[in-house]
C-alpha cells in the first residue's frame, strides 16, 4: 500500500519527544521540558491584534498563490534593512513555515539521484526532506575540534558529478554555533565556483549573541545568485503556530517555487500574512526582549557546565540549544545508541526530557534547548548533573 518514499520516512524526532513529553504531562507527571526547539513567550501582542484586524475586515479570501504582494515588500524591506540585500517581491514566495519553504526549494532543484550535502550534526528534518523530493542525502561528518562548523576540507571528499546542493544552517540547530563572515565567505564562494547551489536556513537570524549575523546571499554576486534563502517567524517573532516562512531565490527559482506552491498548499492563511507584516516591520523591541532572556539562560547554562567541568559543551553562540559531550558516558553505558539511553533514563528516571543526539546524526551528544524557563533550566540540569555523576561512580 505504501509508495517506497513513506515506507523508508521516519517521523520528526523533536515533534515526537515534544508529544511523549505532553502525553505524560497530561497524565499528571511533572516534566521539564528541556527538549523541543519552540520559544517560550507568547506572539507579540500587535501581531495578534494584526491577525484579529485581519479576520474582521474580511481579508479571508484567496491572494497570489506565492504570497500577498503586502507581505512579500514587507519580507524584501526586512531583507533590504537588516542584510543589505536586494530582493523584489517576485523573488520572494511566501509558505507555511520554514520546512514548507526549505521542501519548495528542494522540489524546484533537485533532481532524482542529484545529491545533496548535508553537514552533520545536522537538523532533523534535512535528510528526510531530501530523501522525500527523490535526492540523495550525502553527509558531511564535521569535526568537533572545529565546533561542528562544516569546513572545505571536510567536504572535498564527497564532491562528485552529481553534487547538486548544500545545505547550510546558521546559526545551527543543534550546535548553537555560529559562522564567522570569513569562515563564510572562504566556504561559500568555493562551492559557488563548483557550481553548488546553497540552500541557507536562516531561521535563528535574530537569535545571536555576541556575534555579527553574515547572510550568506550577501557575500557575493555570485552566491547571491545560487542561494536559497530560507526565513521565517516561527523563532523571531514567536510564532511557531502561525506557520509562516519565505524563500528568497534569483527570478527564474522563484518562479518555479511559486508554481509548485500554487498546486500544492496555494499560500499560507491570509491572517497569518497581514499578522506577519507587523512582526516583520514593527517587532524590534519584543524580538530584543527575547533574545536578551535567552542570552541570561545561555550565560547561565555555560557557566553550570565550567563549574561542574564533567562535560564539554559546543560554546553557544546562537539559536537556544546548547549540545552536549556525552561521550564521557559511553564507558558505563552499553548501548545500541548512547544518546537515547541517556535521554530515555534522563525522562524516566529524573523526568526531564533531552534531545537525542541520533536525531541529528551525532550520537556522542545530546540537546538541550533553552526555550524554557530559568527555574526548568536549573532544576533540569541539577538533575542531569545527579544522572551523569551517578553513572560515572558506578
Ligand atoms: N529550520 C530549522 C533549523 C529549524 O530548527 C526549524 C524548526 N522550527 C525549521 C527550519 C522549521 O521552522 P518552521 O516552524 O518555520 O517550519
Ligand atoms: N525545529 C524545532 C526543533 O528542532 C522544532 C521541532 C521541529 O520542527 O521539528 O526542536
Amino acid at each position: 500500500m505504501l509508495s517506497n518514499r513513506a515506507s523508508n520516512i521516519s517521523p520528526s524526532i523533536t515533534l515526537g519527544i515534544s508529544a511523549k513529553v505532553k502525553e505524560l504531562k497530561s497524565k499528571g507527571q511533572a516534566i521539564i521540558n528541556l527538549s523541543i526547539g519552540e520559544p517560550d513567550f507568547l506572539t507579540p501582542d500587535k501581531v495578534k491584534a494584526e491577525g484579529i484586524r485581519a479576520i474582521k475586515e474580511n481579508i479571508t479570501k484567496y491572494d497570489a498563490a506565492s504570497g500577498s504582494l503586502k507581505v512579500k515588500e514587507a519580507v524584501c524591506q526586512k531583507l533590504k534593512r537588516e542584510n543589505g540585500l536586494d530582493y523584489t517581491p517576485d523573488q520572494i514566495v511566501v509558505s507555511n513555515g520554514a520546512k514548507h519553504a526549505i521542501t519548495n526549494g528542494l522540489l524546484a532543484t533537485i533532481n532524482p539521484g542529484d545529491e545533496v550535502l548535508i553537514p552533520v550534526p545536522y537538523w532533523v528534518s534535512y535528510p528526510e526532506m531530501v530523501g522525500l523530493v527523490g535526492g540523495v542525502p550525502v553527509l558531511v561528518q564535521t569535526k568537533k575540534e572545529n565546533g561542528f562548523k562544516v569546513t572545505l576540507e571536510d567536504i572535498e571528499p564527497h564532491l562528485n558529478e552529481k553534487t547538486k546542493m548544500i545545505i547550510l544552517t546558521n546559526p545551527s540547530n543543534p550546535t548553537g554555533n555560529v559562522f564567522s563572515r570569513e569562515e563564510l565567505e572562504n566556504l561559500c564562494t568555493n562551492l559557488v565556483e563548483k557550481n553548488i547551489l546553497i540552500l541557507a536556513d536562516e531561521i535563528y537570524e535574530k537569535v545571536i549573541y555576541d556575534e555579527e549575523f553574515v547572510s550568506i546571499a550577501s557575500l557575493s554576486e555570485e552566491i547571491y545568485d545560487k542561494t536559497i534563502l530560507i526565513n521565517g517567524l516561527s523563532k523571531s517573532a514567536s510564532m511557531t503556530g502561525w506557520r509562516m516562512g519565505y524563500s528568497a531565490t534569483n527570478k527564474t527559482l522563484a518562479k518555479a517555487i511559486g508554481s509548485i506552491q500554487s498546486h500544492l498548499t496555494t499560500h499560507p492563511s491570509t491572517i497569518t500574512m497581514a499578522a506577519s507584516v507587523v512582526a516583520l516591520n514593527d517587532c524590534e523591541e519584543d524580538v530584543n526582549l527575547m533574545v536578551k532572556t535567552y542570552k541570561e539562560r545561555r550565560d547561565y547554562i555555560e557557566s553550570f557546565f565550567k563549574d561542574w567541568g564533567r562535560l564539554d559543551i559546543i560554546p553557544p553562540k546562537g539559536a537556544f540549544y546548547v549540545f552536549i559531550d556525552i561521550g564521557p558516558l559511553a564507558e558505563k553505558i552499553k548501548a545500541d545508541s548512547l544518546s537515547l539511553q541517556v535521554c530515555d533514563d534522563m525522562i524516566e528516571l529524573h523526568k526531564t526530557a533531552f534531545v537525542p543526539g541520533i536525531g541529528f546524526g551525532q550520537d556522542d551528544f545530546i540537546r538541550l534547548s533553552y526555550a524554557a524557563s530559568m527555574e526548568d533550566i536549573k532544576e533540569g540540569l541539577k538533575r542531569f548533573k545527579t544522572y551523569v555523576e551517578n553513572v560515572l561512580e558506578d
